[in-house]
């Protein structure tokens, strides 16, 4: 059943201020579930700030945490000019918050041109200078070798139930075959060489399928499956043994 959703105060008044004529409507529109990030533009991410629109996913916390574990895990070589890619960037908020918290030459790809504006945007807001290019992982090889991949992919399975407010974000973002782990399978046969880490933010029942496959591609990594902050399997890292 369709349930209300209740704005706070402070959501009332932001409204108030950014629609001073329409904030009545726009107040229903969120009461009936239509994404508040979505009017308000913009969110706050790790520490810089994203813009949102229609075309790209709102950025979620467990995806700061992703970054935040990444930015750990590279925390002896960040200052060095260690090639990122960001596969499937939407927004553009993990490539940009890497961006800006280390020396890392950082590309973003998606295959939304659309998104692929909204990340530039963000890029110039933050005051980062990252390479974006648009292309569809899934038939696309990778064109060069990566130090460091990280992926917040699409991965939830057809069948899945999901959240009302889901409906309004670009659903090419959301949902993929092979019960959601199709990204992976297609990112780790692309990449040739052996990245010093690739991160994957990862559906919470598709660990155990996405270790084996990271594990038959590199026998030798270090390979982990990560939770969340409640306790979900959420995370899959493989770091190159040195
Ligand atoms: N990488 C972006 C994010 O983490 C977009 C993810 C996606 O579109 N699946 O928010």
């Amino acid at each position: 059943m369709f349930k209300k959703r209740t704005l706070t105060d402070l959501d009332r008044r932001i409204l108030k201020e950014k629609f001073p004529t329409t904030y009545e409507e726009q107040i229903k529109k969120v009461e009936n579930g239509y994404p508040i990030q979505y009017l308000i533009g913009d969110v706050p991410f790790f520490n810089v700030q994203i813009k949102v629109n229609e075309n790209v996913l709102i950025p979620r916390f467990e995806t700061e945490y992703l970054v935040e574990k990444v930015l750990k895990k590279v925390k002896n070589y960040q200052n060095e000019p260690l090639k990122l890619i960001d596969i499937c960037t939407g927004s553009g908020c993990i490539a940009i918050a890497m961006a800006k918290n280390t020396n890392f030459i950082c590309t973003g790809v998606d295959i939304s041109e659309s998104a692929l504006e909204v990340a530039k945007e963000n890029a110039k807001l933050n005051e980062v200078s990252l390479q974006w290019k648009q292309m569809d992982i899934l038939t696309e090889p990778l064109e060069e070798d990566y130090d460091i991949i990280i992926s917040n992919p699409p991965y939830i399975a057809f069948h899945e139930t999901v959240d009302n407010s889901t409906s309004y974000e670009p659903q090419i973002a959301l949902f993929a075959e092979e019960d959601g782990t199709i990204f992976y399978r297609k990112i780790l046969e692309t990449i040739q060489n052996k990245p010093k880490l690739i991160a994957f933010e990862i559906g919470e029942k598709e660990g155990e399928r996405v270790k084996k496959m990271a594990q038959e591609k590199f026998p030798n990594a270090k390979i982990t499956i990560e939770q969340d902050l409640n306790s979900c399997d959420r995370y899959l890292l493989i770091e190159r043994k040195q």
